[in-house]
Formats: C-alpha cells, structure tokens, sequence
C-alpha cells in the first residue's frame, strides 16, 4: 500500500464524521447510470443529496459521486453541458470526487488503448475500458479493503475496467486477485465496480468521512 503525499487533511481518521455528514450535501453527477440506487445508499448514510446537472448543481456540492454507465456517452455530454471544465476545475482546487466503474474512467489520468473518451485526467491512474470481456464477463466477488474495516466487502463488477498502474501517491484500498478495484489519491476516490448495487453501505461511507473530514 502507497501513502506517500497524502496530504493530512484528507486522511480518514476516526473523528466524529457522522456529525458533519448531516450538514453535507453530496452530488450525483445525473447524466446516465446508476444516479438512483447512488443517491439512495448516500441517503441511508445520513448526507443530503443533490442530483448534479449542471454547473450550478455542481457549485452547491461538497463532494459528487460520478456513477458508473458508459464513459464514451458521460463524457460527451460532459462536454455539452460545460460541466468537464467546471468539474476539473472543482477537482483540482479539493473538492472530494468518488468515480464509480464509467466515473474511475472519467477520472483517469491515462485510458489505455481508447481515444473515445476524454478523461478529466484527475487521479494518477491508467485504466483500461471493458478490459475483463464483455457484459457477460460480469461478475461479483467479495473483496478484502481494510478501509473498509473487517468483514469482505460484496462488490459487482459490470463491464468493469482494470486499473493497469497507479503514481506513488495513490493508495491502493482493495484488489480483486492481482488486479486493484479501489484506490484513493488525495480527495479522489475511484473504484472498478458498483458499491451502490450491493447493501453494503461501507463504501458510501468512507467517501461521505473523507468529505467531512475535508470541510
Ligand atoms: N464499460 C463501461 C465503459 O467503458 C463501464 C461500465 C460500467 O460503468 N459499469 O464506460
């Protein structure tokens, strides 16, 4: 595990988050995928929850969730709507960002081997699309994150990617065999499969201590 760089004021300590929790709000960067089944696991976890649109939706979050759905299409639109450069912008100066599957992709420094979508280069990663098959391919594991605390974390994987490097200051939080699936640089977070889609709320909640405990 790196955690070379991290800066302190992002470290999860065990502090009272749950206090601040309830006066964040968190978004969900509602352009396609899974925005519903997000939103209600950060509803559960205390943190109020506001459906990201556009660039004034972005301005009144503390953190955003980017869900996972099909990269080449989110960064389009991303484009469209003037939301990659705002986002980039907000990213860079701290704001506390979890990418999801299609999001990690998004946040990526580098996509291997793809020219179709246009990353926000945020996280010092490379990651490469589809690269377990095709839908069939899908699959489910449970996983061992101490971030995470003890128990094995469920985790769905659809068309997932795989993260293929990381920087020196990006800690790796999980890995599914040899491959890593949850990594953290600083304020962002990035995971290969879909927290929102299994109970555990864990995830949500490690991403809703780092937000609060940035504030
Ligand atoms: N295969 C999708 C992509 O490359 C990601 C899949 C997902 O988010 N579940 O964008």
């Amino acid at each position: 595990m790196r955690s070379a760089g991290i800066s302190s004021k992002f470290k999860v300590q065990s502090s009272k988050p749950q206090l601040k929790a309830q006066k964040l709000k968190i978004g969900v960067l509602d352009i396609q995928g899974s925005v519903e089944e997000h939103a209600a696991a950060l509803k559960k976890c205390g943190a109020k929850v506001l459906f990201v649109k556009n660039t004034d939706d972005l301005a009144r979050v503390n953190g955003l969730i980017i869900p996972g759905g099909e990269s080449t299409h989110l960064s389009k639109m991303l484009e469209t709507n003037g939301l990659f450069d705002a986002l980039k912008k907000r990213i860079c100066s701290g704001m506390l960002v979890f990418g999801t599957c299609a999001g990690a992709i998004l946040l990526a420094k580098k996509i291997v081997g793809d020219k179709k979508v246009k990353s926000l280069g945020a996280i010092d990663i490379e990651i490469e699309r589809n690269a377990y098959g095709r839908q069939l391919d899908s699959f489910e594991a449970d996983l061992q994150s101490p971030a995470l605390g003890k128990w094995l974390f469920h985790a769905v994987f659809i068309r997932a990617p795989k993260i293929l490097r990381v920087g020196n200051d990006v800690r790796v939080l999980a890995r599914h065999g040899k491959e890593i699936v949850f990594a953290r640089e600083k304020n962002i977070l990035v995971s290969t499969f879909h927290p929102e889609l299994s109970s555990d709320l864990r995830a949500h909640k490690y991403f809703i201590e780092m937000a609060a405990l940035a504030q």
